[in-house]
């Protein structure tokens, strides 16, 4: 979060943003947005909305909205209306204690298995569906055998090789070769990846630290820090000072 004021549960991103709350993906003048999603650039007074750009203001439930003001479930009302209306509608979510809250997880196009939460909340498929998240079930169109043997040498593989569809050589899932991906192969000299996307992001996880932090000394100083280098990992670990000392 980048300059904004008076802000609170707030996912990206900022930039001249104010009093927001319970909203995700606000920013670039956003200004009294509650409940909402993607209410951006000079928005406010938005409130459990999507989608709602450009010089928005008093919005209530509603999408895909530019340049409007008033509007309810997006259907337009005149300023006396939306003002007579409003409190009413707050005044009944509040009973039902809907008021102020983000969008219900009912409401997610997702499955919680296909969203960044199970990379850190890693959850079973009856675990999330208890919570009344979705999840994404294998659909066997995606697991078609793949034809093709990608090439051992990079300089082998054929423009075609986009049109073909390949089998991921970890989970068997399908997946394509795009051709402006092709081209980066080619210029990085980097070998055509066998496995899946979802695959390949599983691997580089592997490659990072865990989520958790390990009490440890400063290896030059000896001061007492925190890292997320365990104690048995072989790498010398410095506190922010000696480690700047170091690089600079
Ligand atoms: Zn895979
Ligand atoms: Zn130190």
């Amino acid at each position: 979060m980048m300059d904004a004021s008076d802000c609170y549960d707030i996912d990206i991103w900022g930039d001249n943003m104010q009093r927001c709350y319970d909203s995700a993906c606000c920013g670039a003048g956003s200004e009294n947005v509650i409940g909402s999603f993607y209410a951006v650039l000079g928005v406010s007074n938005v409130f459990h909305s999507a989608y709602c750009y450009k010089n928005c203001h008093n919005i209530f439930g509603s999408t895909g909205l530019i340049q409007k003001q008033y509007c309810i479930l997006n259907k337009q009302y005149a300023k006396e209306e939306y003002e007579a209306l409003l409190p009413k509608i707050i005044e009944h979510l509040k009973k039902t204690g809907e008021w102020g809250e983000f969008f219900p997880i009912q409401m997610s196009q997702f499955g919680y298995n296909e969203t960044v939460a199970q990379d850190y909340f890693p959850l079973t498929e009856e675990e999330a569906k208890a919570k009344g998240y979705k999840w994404k079930s294998k659909d066997l169109r995606e697991f078609k055998p793949s034809q093709y043997a990608i090439p051992d040498n990079l300089d082998d593989v054929p423009d075609t090789i986009i049109n073909e569809l390949l089998a991921c050589s970890d989970c068997a899932k399908n997946y394509k070769i795009g051709e402006k991906e092709l081209r980066f192969y080619r210029q990085k000299s980097i070998a055509i990846p066998r496995k899946c996307f979802n695959c390949r992001h599983s691997d580089r996880k592997k490659l990072r630290n865990p989520r958790r932090l390990y009490p440890r000394e400063c290896s030059q100083c000896k001061a007492e820090i925190l890292t997320t280098y365990s104690q048995s990992r072989p790498e010398k670990i410095y506190c922010e000072n000696c480690y700047l000392k170091e690089i600079n």
